[in-house]
Formats: structure tokens, C-alpha cells, sequence
């Protein structure tokens, strides 16, 4: 294991706590010092960690940091298997596919989908993209951090899925803070609509499966939710939290796709129209 953050201590007192022999690195060695006391072995410099095991897993801030520590293992890197379940953008995965296996090593990128202190638990889950044959050869291994999730072989998937899925978990909790806020001009408590906007974020839920068919098929057919109906509500959205003088930039970006929709002629088309506006950049 390369890369002792949070993330990587974690994974790593999760791998001891299921007997497995452990190498450690980190570029701030001491971060080291509580794991080696628990059991794992430190590596003094990265091309030590790269050979002790055939499955090197990196746990770093972001790609650049990989190159860094790997761009000077030399040949240790021909034959190992190379997972980086550190954060970054798709493209930056799969250049980082490339330049290892310039250097004779396989990459699975992984994208981990819970916090550390659930690493290791029934909860924790994973997304891994690359090779299937790596993920195979691995995955009894993989699986002690998280439930181990491949979905293909791009490398550049387990990180769209991670930020996909973590752009729904981001962007809800942003509208249940701006709710909190505007209902808070008018003395309600976060308390009292806390029960209410979970039952509303179950109602948004059971609308997904219909919606995906739609995009799929790329046909929306208003069935009592059209666009130019939301618009007007999101409208008033807008305007609600302008008028209590708060920060409207997240309702703003939402009528921002609305209108865009009412100028493109997709007000009578289901609110799931959305998915052509939303594909390509405002001119
Ligand atoms: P941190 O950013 O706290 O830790 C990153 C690690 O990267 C440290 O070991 C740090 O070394 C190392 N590092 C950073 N830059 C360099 C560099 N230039 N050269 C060498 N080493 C470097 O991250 P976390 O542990 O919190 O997370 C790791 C990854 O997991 C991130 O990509 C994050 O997005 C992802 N993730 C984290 C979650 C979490 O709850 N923490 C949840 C889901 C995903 P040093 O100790 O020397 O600074």
C-alpha cells in the first residue's frame, strides 16, 4: 500500500485485521509508524513497496502523485498489477493505463464510494475499470477493503461512476441545505423538514427508473411532469431564496437547464429532455 491518508490507513487496518501480509510507504514516513506497530512491513522506498507483492494498491491525493512516487521504480513496475483508488478525472486514468503498461504493469482504477472509517465494513463498495483478468486474478484480494464492483474495462469508468454517483450524494445534500436555509427565514427548524425532504428524496428515487428509460430510449413523452410545468416551479425556487437575500447559485444552475429547455421548444416534453441540454455546453 502507497499513500497513508486516511483512505490508505484504513484500507490497511482492514488487510491486517484479515491476516494479510501488508508492505507500507508513505512520502511522510511517520504516517507509517502506528501500522508497522500494528503489523505491516515499511518499505524504505518506493521501489521496495513495488516489490514486495505482485498487487500494489495506491491510495494518493491524485494522479500526479503517482507519477511522482512511481516515475522512479525503474523496472520493479514489469509484471505488477497497479490499483489506484485515488480520485482524479477519467482521462487522467486511462493516460495513467498507458504509462504503465509502457512499463510492462497492468492498471485497475478503483473509486471508492464510502468513508474510511466504513472501509473494511459490509458497506464499503468499490468501483474497479481495467482488465477483468487483473480484476479476476485480485479480487479475493480486493474484496477485503469493499464489496468489489467491476464495470468494464475502460479505465476511465470506475472514476466516471465514482463521480456520477457522487455528484447525486453532493448535490442532494446541497438542496437539503439550501431547504434548511429558506425554511429557516420563516422560524422552522432543520429538525422538523429533515423527515419531510427524506420522504421527498424517496419520491425523486421512484422516479429514476422511468426516467432512465427515457434517456435511453432518448424519447420524452410528458406524463404529467413536462418541462415547461418544473420551469415554473424552479422559477419560484429562484426567486424564493433571491427574495430572502440567500445564495441562489444552486437554483440559479437548475432554471438555468430549465430555460435553456423552454428556448430549445422542449417545454412540452417530459422534465427528462433535460438530458439534451445538459450534454452539450450553453454557447
Ligand atoms: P489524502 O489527500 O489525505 O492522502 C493522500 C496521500 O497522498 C498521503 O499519503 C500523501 O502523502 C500522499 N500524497 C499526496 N501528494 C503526494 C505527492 N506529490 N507525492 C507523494 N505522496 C503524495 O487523501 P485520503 O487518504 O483522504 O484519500 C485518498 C484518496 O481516496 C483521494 O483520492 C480521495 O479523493 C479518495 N477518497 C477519500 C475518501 C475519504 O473519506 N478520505 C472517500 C472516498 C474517496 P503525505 O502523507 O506525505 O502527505
Amino acid at each position: 500500500m502507497i499513500g497513508l491518508g486516511p483512505m490508505g490507513r484504513a484500507m490497511v487496518r482492514a488487510y491486517l485485521a484479515a491476516g494479510h501480509p501488508v508492505t507500507v510507504w508513505n512520502r511522510t514516513a511517520s504516517r507509517a509508524d502506528e501500522l508497522v506497530e500494528a503489523g505491516a512491513t515499511r518499505a524504505a522506498t518506493p521501489a521496495e513497496a513495488v516489490a514486495a507483492s505482485p498487487l500494489v494498491l495506491l491510495s494518493l491525493t491524485h494522479y500526479g502523485a503517482m507519477y511522482e512516487i512511481l516515475g522512479h521504480v525503474g523496472d520493479a513496475l514489469a509484471g505488477k498489477v497497479i490499483v489506484n483508488l485515488s480520485s482524479d478525472t477519467p482521462q487522467a486514468s486511462r493516460d495513467a493505463a498507458v504509462w504503465l503498461a509502457e512499463r510492462g504493469a497492468e492498471l485497475l482504477v478503483g473509486g471508492i464510494m464510502v468513508p474510511a472509517e466504513v472501509v473494511g465494513t459490509d458497506g464499503a463498495y468499490v468501483f474497479y475499470s481495467g482488465p477483468r483478468s487483473a480484476f479476476e486474478a485480485h479480487e479475493p484480494t480486493l474484496r477485503v477493503i469493499g464489496r468489489a464492483d467491476h464495470r468494464g474495462s475502460d479505465p476511465a469508468l470506475a472514476q466516471l461512476f465514482y463521480q456520477a454517483l457522487v455528484h447525486v450524494f453532493v448535490t442532494t445534500l446541497a438542496a437539503f441545505v439550501q431547504g434548511a436555509a429558506l425554511l429557516g427565514t420563516a422560524g422552522v427548524t432543520a429538525r422538523e423538514y429533515a423527515p419531510l425532504a427524506d420522504e421527498l428524496v424517496q419520491l425523486a428515487r421512484s422516479s429514476f427508473a422511468e426516467a432512465a428509460g427515457n434517456i435511453d430510449a432518448g424519447d420524452h413523452p410528458d406524463e404529467g411532469a413536462s418541462a415547461q410545468m418544473m420551469a415554473v416551479g424552479v422559477d419560484h425556487i429562484a426567486g424564493a431564496v433571491a427574495a430572502a437575500g440567500q445564495d441562489v447559485a444552486l437554483p440559479a444552475a437548475v432554471k438555468s437547464l430549465y430555460d435553456r429547455m423552454i428556448a430549445a421548444g422542449y417545454g412540452k416534453d417530459s422534465w427528462t429532455r433535460m438530458i439534451d441540454v445538459i450534454r452539450t455546453r450553453p454557447a
